[in-house]
């Protein structure tokens, strides 16, 4: 009986990879279908100046598919990237970006938008290309940002150096994404010229917690770090207001999360950016915020 149980863990393990396998095949095919059938869309989520309330944007992706529903980036982001279906993903976001830029100017004024970067595209061909369709819209290097994680850079470390470089040089901002779960979260900040950090949400959301002394003592270490390295530093997300207020005190810059703002469609936009800076004046004077 020993045996035939071993037996079918083995079939069993066996079955499940080829799902597996039959699953990351099925997503592609339908992201390449979801590609040409403009299934793909972006959202922005708004981020807050800590000091002033000013708001800027990061953009990201979604996916309804026809066949298989909302996928998260995180599913078919990794899928694409195993492919070169990433270029194109990609190239859709920067697209629907300048065209929503261009068309609520308004709403953009002053304000940057954040696009994440994957390793595959962070490299100076493609990423001439994308400074070219920005140019194409009448869209500057100052109006963006781009999010790399921290992996993105250490797989080829003179790449991401080269790439940070030049994109500096153009004028965009480098942030570094998902910022302390790495190995090698401080080597990053030596080798790289980067202009500000995300704080992982990991560590914001034990903040409030009984047992999160610990991250709270990690993200205090983080913060000064980065001031002594002349860093912008964002708080990911923030989901409660006794966060907002540990991360407040702590003199982290900038602050992203639900407890603001989710990620919105742009036609919503507007209103949110109204409500926000209520939201953000009433913080200010002391008030409590919204509901949690
Ligand atoms: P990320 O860049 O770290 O983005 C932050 C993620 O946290 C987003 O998930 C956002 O919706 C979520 N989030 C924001 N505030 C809160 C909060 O208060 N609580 C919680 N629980 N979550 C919050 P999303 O949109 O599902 O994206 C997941 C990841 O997929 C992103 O992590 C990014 O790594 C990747 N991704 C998203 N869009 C793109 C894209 O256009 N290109 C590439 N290469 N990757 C993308
Ligand atoms: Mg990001
Ligand atoms: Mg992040
Ligand atoms: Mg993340």
């Amino acid at each position: 009986a020993r045996q035939a149980g071993k037996q079918m863990i083995r079939i069993y393990e066996k079955d499940d990879y080829v799902q597996h396998y039959i699953d990351e095949m099925t997503m592609e095919t339908e992201l390449v279908k979801g590609l040409k059938a403009n299934e793909l869309r972006v959202v922005y989520q708004p981020r807050v100046s800590c000091h002033d309330g000013t708001i800027h944007f990061e953009a990201l992706v979604r996916w309804h598919s026809a066949l298989l529903g909302n996928v998260s980036p995180e599913s078919f982001v990794t899928i694409a990237e195993k492919s070169l279906l990433i270029e194109d993903v990609t190239a859709f976001v920067v697209d629907r970006v300048c065209r929503d830029m261009t068309e609520a100017p308004a709403l953009f004024e002053g304000r940057r938008v954040a696009i994440n970067v994957s390793p595959v595209v962070f490299r100076q061909p493609y990423m001439r290309n994308v400074l070219t369709v920005l140019a194409s819209h009448g869209l500057s290097p100052e109006q963006f940002e781009f999010e790399i994680t921290e992996h993105t850079l250490m797989q080829e470390p003179l790449v991401g150096i080269q790439t940070v470089d030049y994109l500096k040089e153009k004028g965009f901002r480098i942030l570094i994404d998902d910022f302390g779960v790495s190995y090698s979260s401080l080597n990053y900040l030596k080798l790289f010229d980067i202009n500000g950090i995300k704080i992982d949400r990991s560590f914001i959301s034990q903040l409030d917690q009984d047992n999160g002394l610990k991250e709270y003592e990690i993200v205090k270490l983080i913060v000064s770090l980065a001031k002594k390295l002349n860093l912008e530093v964002t708080a990911e997300g923030v989901e409660t207001e006794a966060q907002y207020r540990a991360i407040e005190r702590l003199g982290c810059d900038e602050v992203q999360g639900y407890f603001f703002s989710r990620p919105l469609p742009p036609a919503d936009l507007h209103a949110a950016l109204n409500a926000l800076e209520h939201h953000h004046a009433a913080l200010r004077h002391g008030l409590s915020g919204r509901q949690q």
